[in-house]
């Protein structure tokens, strides 16, 4: 069984007109069907391959002294796919920005919010996104994850109501914390992108002078954006729980994950008076990179919250 959100066949990689190319910044590793087929291409490519991979364990693309592939040109298209076409990327750049939970009697896969065409898409989604090919199941946490995603879809409530009610169904809660508190904890953790870092400084110093209702009020009708980011946290993280506990502690961290980004964007609309969609967007990116795809990071904040 393949279940997956509404969206997801929506993406397509827009390329040379992403601001944050994942061609750039990230050391990327190539499965062994891949290798086998680059060892076997010959003439300049060939040798171009061999020169720009480290062949180590696992082997992965060199990065340039500016942190991009190799293969990047300079209009931001992938040599690869230009030379030997888009079948011979290797499994990570063919996936990107996908992801797929390997649950017991089904494969999950979603867009991760890494990559901004894919935080586009999901947080431009205004109706309730629905998970396709879902059948029932008597797996404990799928049943308590479909009913978290019901609570967090009830439009009839506050954002804030669904996540107590959330935080109720898993008979737990979050300790509130000062938001510079919450600061200091995520600017303890690995950090990939020093804006990120800037941006958790300007939220700790401007914590108390924050209007959060009037920011609240300036995205009164755009609540979906939160509703979407939370069901896919808990769509991204919950059933692939090892169990019910930890389970749990995910349920804490889209809550936490909620507090932090509305802060973020509080702050932002607090410096700049503004917080478009394309500045969600872009937090959205910013703390995705940062936590989603860093497990050491990831994994402190499960055990943390
Ligand atoms: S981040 Fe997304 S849109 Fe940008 S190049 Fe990568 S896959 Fe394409």
């Amino acid at each position: 069984m393949h279940i997956y959100p509404s969206y997801y066949n929506d993406f397509k990689c827009i390329a040379s007109r992403c601001k944050h190319n994942c061609c750039i910044g990230w050391e990327i590793d190539i499965d062994e069907s891949t290798m086998e087929f680059y060892n076997s291409v010959s003439g300049d490519f060939g040798q171009r391959l061999k020169d720009n991979i480290n062949h180590l364990d696992i082997p992965y693309f060199k990065l340039s002294s500016d942190e991009r592939c190799p293969f990047l040109n300079d209009k931001n298209l992938c040599d690869i796919i230009m030379t030997l076409g888009e079948k011979h990327l290797c499994d990570i750049c063919t996936e990107h920005p996908r992801f797929h939970n390997a649950l017991p009697d089904r494969i999950e896969s979603g867009l991760g919010l890494c990559c901004e065409e894919a935080a586009r898409i999901i947080l431009s989604q205004k109706e309730k996104v629905t998970l396709l090919n879902s059948k029932s199941t008597d797996d404990q946490i799928l049943i308590l994850r479909d009913k978290i995603i019901d609570t967090l879809q009830n439009r009839d409530k506050t954002i804030e109501n669904r996540i107590e009610d959330m935080l109720s169904l898993c008979d737990t809660s979050l300790s509130k914390r000062p938001i510079s508190l919450y600061c200091d904890l995520l600017l303890s953790l690995e950090r990939m992108d020093e804006k990120w870092g800037e941006l958790l400084n300007m939220l700790k110093e401007n914590a108390d002078a924050i209007d959060f209702e009037r920011f609240d009020q300036f995205m009164k009708d755009r609540t979906h954006e939160y509703e979407q980011v939370l069901v896919y946290l808990i769509y991204r993280h919950f059933a692939n729980s090892p169990d019910t506990q930890e389970a749990l502690k995910r349920a804490r961290f889209s809550a936490f994950s909620y507090e932090i980004l509305r802060a973020l964007g509080a702050v932002i609309y607090y410096k700049t008076g503004d917080f478009d969609f394309e500045a969600h967007v872009e937090l959205l990116r910013l703390f995705s990179s940062e936590i989603e795809y860093s497990d050491e990071n990831l994994y402190t904040l499960f055990d943390t919250i």
